[in-house]
């Protein structure tokens, strides 16, 4: 009897933790906005991460027939390196990051991940491969541990603690109510966007993905926040391949190299001193960025 009242009972628990979550699950398809159109080739391979090399060739991309957003974008992110994608707003660095997920087949060209095309592996295999730390998180309405352990739901309890460690969130659950059982999400304890980003961190690295990829929040984090976030990027970048489509050229000036992008083409690549140096669209979206710092103090 105690068979079946186990899993019934455990039934119970996740129904019970779905409905909760449910609005979230909603809110979570509104906010991507994407329904995936795209099918797994017939025998399709799975996706084999030796080194975690990602190349872009020649790439080309419309959502629609009448304005194309990719105009034959070529990069190459080697292995254990950490490239940022920058760019004026609409230059289509998040749609890069779509393709890459295989949100949408490209029209033109090809992406590779370790010399093998996307498209030509299942998705299952390649979104397992690339842990995402999306700008906006949603949080279920359930423990801040659970939340975490959401990456992953088979990982232990260590694993998951080991998670939250790397992303720097130990000291915050600490000073909880209730620690890692202090209810988050709608229902509960309101998080900030920095928070909130962590515990994506923690999320993705639980996963343990060769590839790990950061839309950057658009919004300001509190200069506490974005420090830590910066430096848990920076541990992971170490390991693992590292994106990140960043907004604020702050916040990528370590990379080891960074891509322009302007109207869906690779316009310069480099250091972000040799970017500087070149004195084209880089230096100037610096130079812009630096002086809205100087007319918004306070603003990291
Ligand atoms: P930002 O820095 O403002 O986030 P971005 O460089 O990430 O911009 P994208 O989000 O890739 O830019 O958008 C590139 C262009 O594609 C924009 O003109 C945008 O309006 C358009 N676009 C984005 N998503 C869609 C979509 N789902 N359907 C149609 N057009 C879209």
């Amino acid at each position: 009897m105690m068979q079946v009242f186990m899993p019934l009972n455990f039934l119970g628990f996740v129904y019970r933790e779905m409905k909760g979550a449910m609005t979230n699950i909603e809110n979570m398809f509104g906010l991507l906005q994407v329904r995936p159109k795209v099918a797994d080739p017939d025998g399709a391979a799975e996706l084999q991460v030796t080194k975690g090399e990602i190349e872009f060739r020649d790439v080309r991309f419309a959502y629609s027939e009448t304005r194309e957003i990719v105009r034959g974008a070529s990069f190459r992110v080697p292995s254990r390196q950490k490239v940022a994608i920058v760019g004026s707003s609409g230059a289509g660095k998040s749609t890069l990051f779509k393709l890459l997920f295989r949100f949408y087949d490209v029209s033109g060209g090809e992406i590779c991940i370790d010399g093998q095309r996307i498209d030509r592996v299942s998705q299952t295999s390649l979104r397992r491969q690339i842990g995402v730390v999306p700008q906006d998180t949603v949080l279920f309405n359930t423990s801040i541990f659970e939340n975490v352990r959401y990456g992953r739901i088979d990982a232990s309890d260590d694993e998951v603690w080991e998670a939250i460690r790397l992303a720097y969130l130990a000291e915050f659950i600490a000073e909880l109510p209730d620690k890692e059982n202090t209810r988050v999400g709608e229902r509960g304890l309101k998080l900030s966007g920095g928070e909130k980003q962590r515990v994506s961190i923690a999320r993705a690295l639980l996963k343990q993905p060769p590839i790990m990829v950061f839309d950057e929040a658009t919004s300001s984090l509190d200069s506490h926040s974005e420090k830590v976030i910066l430096q848990a990027i920076r541990d992971i970048s170490h390991h693992q391949t590292t994106l990140v489509i960043a907004h604020r050229l702050s916040t990528i000036m370590d990379a080891d190299r960074i891509v322009v992008l302007d109207r869906g083409r690779v316009a310069e690549e480099g250091s972000h001193s040799e970017l500087l140096a070149l004195g084209g669209l880089y230096a100037h979206l610096w130079e812009v960025q630096q002086q809205e710092r100087e007319d918004a103090p306070g603003v990291p």
